[in-house]
């Protein structure tokens, strides 16, 4: 029956680069295929060099040595050889064979050949025989890669043990995992592929640094950099090429025995079959980006996850929030009951806020007492605050730290963000919130915003009853009349929603507005101002058609339907609306809902819109285009607009004219201004409309420039929907200002 240490050895090692054999009471029990092409020619008779081996080995408990190799294989080689306690009256040797590294270029002062009987370093030795056999036998990758991180250093004398992987830029190496003070913290990131494991890679060979002072093969900088003076470093195999490679670093200059380089080679081989045999690599991986106390993702990944799920926002257009938790207190537990206690809570910690967390959150360990929830793909900043809410309340529940009852204290601070933001932008805004709720004291949440101090409570505050004024469809929205201003005549209304506080009194749009986009209810606003006033729309085209006092055409106003134009409808679309994924099923519903003429219908634009150019952004245009529906922009000729966006954006209709341009139209210049947009307009056939017309004078400045469409204060006020019935009745003409001569 096959030994377990046996198989397990074999499973790591059938495909190393060294020679591998386990001799069990004189009889070869395995070899590799490098051993037999070398010492082990032999099926299970052993050959007198390497019987001899094993004798010396088993006097001592390990030997190691040159050996002449039988097959004359030209070249020499280093042969190591441990008993290996494998169970109780067990005789097994574990021989390994390398050959000598000939591109080794050993300085002057370590001979290879030098076989030392230090018993010191031989126990040391022997401890990392007996990891790397405990580790064989259970087989696990990651301890296997843990053992060798935490075992190499004593043996070597070394403060540091790195494994790195070449990154496919060809420029670094990826380390995946460290030990040592300096070192751990390297984790996961990267170092030049100029210094020594670059070196080694490209050699394909060991390397040994006595010195970085005196080093010339390779760029000892970075190891300088870190207080690094000497080092060894070997190739992990791997096929076709090598995988990556083994480094151990020490503070200060000095050999390493070629003993110890033997053994590094021999780790070197085992942990290049396990990463063969398992997803060692993922797992290495998987290490660097974990912490270690918590087992959450750490800082640099959870930065990673941030971006991400902002990335994934700039496609779906959903918000993406980050729920900064702070724990109160925190360093007086350090400094009252030690470390291992502050520990001890961080781990037991890291469970709570997860268990609030929502499917599809990340939680992430940034620092030493702040934790983070990624929040991807939400609609609204509230289910944040919620989320913070949650998390605050599942700590102040009693939860057990090491067999006692604990509870916690903490703040929350929550930053919201949609794709165009970064990781870093929001860690920093949620580090302000939690700031500001830090100051508010033990269990508050506090959203960022970017207008500090009050005005941040106040947006808060109008966001909250907006939340509630929303679902209870509290909003109002009154209609601002367009004219034709050469025939006088009604011909569109402008939908502007209107909205009264419980607790804050009336708001205008230009709060409320901005409040619902940051808050993540602008979509939600946008669909009730949408489906109220699509509705009303077709009331008044039912009194045009006659149909709408159900007293047919011949009566009534019967015979104004016939001449008065229709009333379009322009309804005012945030960008972050035009950005929802649902936006033009919400708009087609709305249609089919009140039975609104897509022709009749418009939204208004602004500029900002049409800069960002996303695929959403960009269908969604296209598809309002395809059902007739028109596309104004507002605002025109303020921010980024200019008379070029009029041949950039081929699916416009329209121009609205800035009020305040046309405030300004007493300046001649001004005049000058209004008239080539208006030309410029409509040689592209976009219809032209003058906003925030106040006085006559400015009327017939806009007739004079050749704008044919006008609203403002002195045509008509924004004003219920029965007003605008009552003046859809009345034949739509433009009551007061008439044409000044
Ligand atoms: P806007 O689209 O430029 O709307 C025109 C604004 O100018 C309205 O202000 C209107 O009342 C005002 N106005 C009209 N004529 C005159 C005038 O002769 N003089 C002066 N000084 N002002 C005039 P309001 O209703 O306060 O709306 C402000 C902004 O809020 C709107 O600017 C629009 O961008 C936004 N808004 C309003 N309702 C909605 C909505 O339902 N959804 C979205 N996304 N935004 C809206
Ligand atoms: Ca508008
Ligand atoms: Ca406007």
């Amino acid at each position: 029956m096959t030994h377990p240490f046996v198989a397990a050895v074999a499973a790591v090692a059938d495909t190393a680069a060294n020679g591998v054999m386990i001799v069990e009471s004189g009889v070869l029990r395995y070899a590799n295929l490098s051993a037999r092409d070398s010492l082990a020619s032999g099926a299970e008779a052993i050959s007198p060099v390497l019987a001899g081996i094993v004798d010396a080995a088993r006097r001592s408990g390990f030997w190691s040595g040159a050996v002449t190799d039988p097959a004359e294989v030209p070249g020499e080689l280093v042969a190591s050889a441990w008993m290996v306690d494998a169970g109780t009256g067990s005789d097994i040797a574990m021989v390994v064979v390398s050959r000598t590294p000939a591109a080794l270029d050993p300085p002057a002062d370590v001979d290879l050949r030098d076989v030392s009987g230090d018993v010191q370093r031989r126990a040391q030795e022997q401890r990392v025989v007996s990891a790397l056999h405990r580790i064989s036998v259970t087989g696990s990758a990651d301890h296997l890669a843990n053992a060798i991180l935490e075992t190499v250093p004593p043996l070597f004398d070394a403060e540091h043990v790195l494994i790195l992987r070449p990154v496919p830029d060809g420029e670094s190496m990826a380390v995946l995992g460290a030990t040592g003070r300096t070192t751990r913290e390297l984790e996961g990131m990267q170092v030049r592929a100029s210094g020594i494991a670059g070196y080694v890679m490209r050699e394909g060979t060991p390397v040994v640094c006595v010195d970085t002072a005196r080093e010339t093969r390779f760029d000892a900088s970075e190891m300088r950099r870190y207080g690094l003076r000497s080092a060894a470093a070997v190739p992990v195999p791997g096929s076709p090429e090598n995988w990556g490679v083994l480094a151990v670093y020490r503070e200060s200059a000095g050999v390493v025995t070629p003993d110890a380089l033997t053994v590094l080679i021999i780790l070197a081989d085992v942990l290049g079959a396990a990463v063969h045999r398992t997803d060692l690599e993922h797992r290495l991986r998987h290490r660097s980006r974990v912490d270690p106390v918590t087992s959450l993702d750490n800082r640099t990944s959870g930065y990673r996850r941030l971006d991400d799920a902002l990335a994934a926002g700039r496609d779906d257009g959903r918000l993406t929030a980050v729920v900064l938790i702070d724990l109160d207190g925190f360093r007086s537990v350090n400094e009252t009951f030690g470390f291992a206690a502050g520990d001890a809570l961080l781990a037991a910690v890291a469970p709570v806020i997860s268990g609030a967390a929502r499917r599809g959150d990340a939680v992430a360990r940034l620092g030493a007492d702040q934790f983070a929830v990624i929040c991807p793909g939400l609609t609204s900043t509230f289910e944040a605050t919620d989320l913070a809410t949650s998390v605050l309340a599942a700590l102040a529940e009693p939860f057990s730290v090491e067999g006692r009852g604990t509870v916690v204290t903490a703040c929350a601070g929550v930053a919201v963000g949609h794709g165009n933001r970064t990781a870093a932008d929001l860690v920093r805004e949620a580090d302000i919130a939690v700031a500001a709720a830090k100051r508010r004291g033990p269990g508050h949440v506090e959203v960022f915003d970017a207008a500090a101090g009050g005005a941040l409570r106040r947006r808060w505050a109008v966001a909250t009853d907006l939340r509630a004024a929303i679902d209870a469809d509290d909003l109002t929205v009154v209609y601002q009349p367009v004219f034709d201003i050469d025939i006088g005549v009604l011909v569109g209304v402008e939908a502007l929603a209107r909205w009264t506080s419980p607790t804050l009194g009336p708001l205008g749009p230009d709060e409320f507005v901005p409040a619902a986009e940051q808050a993540g209810l602008i979509a939600a606003l946008g669909e009730r101002v949408l489906r109220r006033a699509c509705r009303d729309a077709v009331a008044w085209h039912r009194l045009l058609d006659g149909t709408g006092t159900g007293t047919g055409t011949g009566t009534g106003d019967g015979s104004v339907g016939s001449t008065a134009p229709t009333v379009h409808l322009r309804v005012n679309v945030s960008p972050l609306q035009l950005r929802t994924p649902g936006f033009l099923a919400t708009v087609d519903d709305a249609l089919a809902d009140s039975g609104l003429d897509p022709s009749t219908f418009g939204i208004e634009i602004t500029e900002s819109v049409w800069l960002e150019d996303s695929d959403t952004v960009r269908s969604a245009l296209r598809g309002l285009h395809e059902r007739g529906i028109r596309i104004l922009l507002d605002d025109f000729g303020v921010g980024h607009s200019s008379l070029g966006s009029v041949t950039r954006f081929p699916l416009l209709d329209g121009l609205k004219i800035d009020r305040s341009f046309v405030a300004e139209l007493s300046v001649a210049r001004s005049e000058a201004v209004v008239g080539a947009m208006v030309s410029v307009a409509e040689a592209f056939g976009l219809d032209v409309i003058g906003e925030g017309v106040e006085t006559p004078e400015q009327l017939a400045t806009l007739r004079r420039c050749g704008c044919r469409l006008a609203q403002g204060y002195l045509l008509g006020r924004p004003t219920d929907a029965d007003s605008v019935a009552a003046l859809v009745r009345a034949g739509g003409v433009l009551a007061a200002p008439g044409p000044s001569p």
